[in-house]
């Protein structure tokens, strides 16, 4: 390893860094992540500055048999390897640019989410971008999937991915578009971290106009209830998804509390894009049922990711999953809301945790069945965002996690089940890519293009 690490370090342009220093504070502080839950410490942490410098790399692990992982946001718990591998670590090739002939962005390596939209913020123009995810990493969040408040709109961040820059398991930089090694593009388009490193991605962006209006503008209302206002939240939610009239995606979620109510609440967040007065009138059936507090914030697209940003905080043991949901089930979530009090009553340090039901409409039920994510037609969701300090929990706390998504299930045909493929990787296949046709094509892609598993073993 130690050959390969100074061999790597001469091929790398100047302002590329590789970290193996385990006691220097660069090394520590590179490793910080969003979770502690099964955190590994790498030889060495490679940092590259340009595009060369992460063809080298890569080319240079293969030629050496180093494992190896890139990461962006370090959200994922697949972004860190042990003592025997290094981490490609993009923090240092970002950039944005925007075509203004096409209206098409070419995002690159490890830029942030956040940066995005303050990125397109001048020129009036968005994306799909993750809730709450001001630092998760744009091109995996394109690459498995892309779940936004703007789906409604469209569609899911795989379906607006058209073309990529890719180094392939043999080391070589590859184009990837309509036109240049298409199957590929197919394959990206859902499972893209099984297929290489991507150095960059290009996607379509939209005007604000689609938004309904020139300032790019979400109107996002915060209602806090009691557990035992229930089910007349869920029938005011239920008023609102079933409005046709305007895109609207939100929150229903189990969580603490903020400190001064002293327990769990319902915390319903509707998000819409229409003027501050059409909002009103829209979420008025909640304000019917009695909040105990309320608000309704605008804000502009550079801002909407932000709206839970302490979400993003760094440490802890968490872990976030997310299953596509056939429909609003208001018995499933009733049992989810009793869950997620057991959770907190038996292991009070996880009280930062929420269980929360994710809806998109009006229902879209098309667009994206082309790619290798597929989920095109899912319109609700299951986040389980699990929070805990304690590592004797880690067992109690997986176990309550599972039995949400077990709950939530309820009723739906194994056959039906849908994992998130960018925040699962233990469920079935069939789980994560519906179809026996989708998955014997990735199957057959993998074979072809990474047979040894170079990028992971998934699809092999
Ligand atoms: C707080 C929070 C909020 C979220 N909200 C949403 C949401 O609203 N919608 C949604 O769809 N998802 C959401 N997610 C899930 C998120 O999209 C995924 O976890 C995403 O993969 C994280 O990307 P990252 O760059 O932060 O993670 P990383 O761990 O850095 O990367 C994720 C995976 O991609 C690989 N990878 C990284 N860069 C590259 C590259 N350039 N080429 C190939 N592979 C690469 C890594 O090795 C790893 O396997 C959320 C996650 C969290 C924790």
């Amino acid at each position: 390893m130690e050959d390969f690490i100074s061999s790597l370090t001469v091929r790398l342009s100047p302002a590329s860094k590789v970290l193996h220093d385990k006691t220097t504070s660069e090394f520590k502080s590179s490793l910080a992540r969003w979770s502690d839950i099964d955190v590994r410490v790498p030889y060495a942490v490679v940092q590259p500055a340009g595009e060369q410098d992460i063809v080298s790399t890569v080319r240079e692990a293969v030629k050496a048999g180093i494992p190896f992982v890139p990461a962006a946001g370090g959200h994922s718990p697949w972004s860190t390897i042990g003592q025997d591998g290094i981490i490609i670590d993009l923090s240092s090739y970002k950039g944005i640019s925007l075509h203004p002939e096409t209206n098409e962005a070419t995002v690159k390596g490890g830029t942030l989410m956040k940066e995005m939209e303050v990125a397109f913020h001048p020129h009036k123009r968005f994306a799909g971008t993750c809730g709450n995810g001001n630092t998760v990493g744009v091109i995996p969040y394109y690459l498995g999937g892309g779940i936004s408040i703007y789906t409604p709109l469209i569609g899911f961040g795989s379906g607006n991915l058209i073309a990529a820059k890719l180094v392939n398991a043999k080391g070589e930089l590859v184009d990837v578009s309509d036109t240049e090694n298409s199957e590929l593009l197919w394959a990206i388009r859902g499972a893209g971290q099984f297929f290489g490193l991507v150095t960059e991605i290009t996607i379509k962006t939209y005007p604000y106009s689609l938004l309904g209006n020139e300032a790019g503008q979400r109107i996002c209302g915060t209602y806090i209830f009691l557990p035992h206002q229930i089910d007349e939240v869920c029938a005011a939610v239920e008023k609102v998804i079933q409005n046709d009239q305007y895109a609207s995606a939100g929150h229903f979620m189990v969580m603490q509390a903020p400190p001064e109510l002293k327990q769990q609440v319902l915390f319903v967040a509707p998000q819409v894009f229409c003027s501050s007065d059409e909002a009103a009138k829209l979420f008025q059936p909640l304000i019917d049922v009695g909040p105990l507090q309320q608000a309704t914030m605008p804000s502009t697209f550079d801002k909407h990711t932000g709206q839970l940003d302490w979400v993003c905080a760094k440490g802890d043991f968490k872990r976030f999953t997310q299953n596509g949901l056939p429909d609003w089930n208001r018995d499933n979530i009733k049992k989810l809301a009793q869950l997620y009090l057991e959770l907190v009553e038996n292991c009070p340090d996880a009280v930062r945790s929420a269980y929360n039901v994710e809806w998109h409409s009006p229902r879209k039920s098309q667009g994206g069945s082309e790619t290798a994510f597929g989920h095109g037609s899912v319109d609700y969701w299951l986040n389980v965002l699990s929070w805990y300090t304690d590592a004797k929990n880690h067992d109690y706390v997986d176990a309550m996690d599972k039995k949400a998504q077990a709950t939530t299930r309820a009723g739906t045909n194994e056959a039906d089940f849908v994992s998130y493929t960018n925040t699962s990787r233990d469920d079935p296949l069939e789980y994560r890519y519906k179809g026996t046709k989708r998955i014997a094509k990735l199957k057959a892609l993998k074979a072809k293009h990474d047979p040894t598993g170079v990028f992971t073993e998934q699809l092999l």
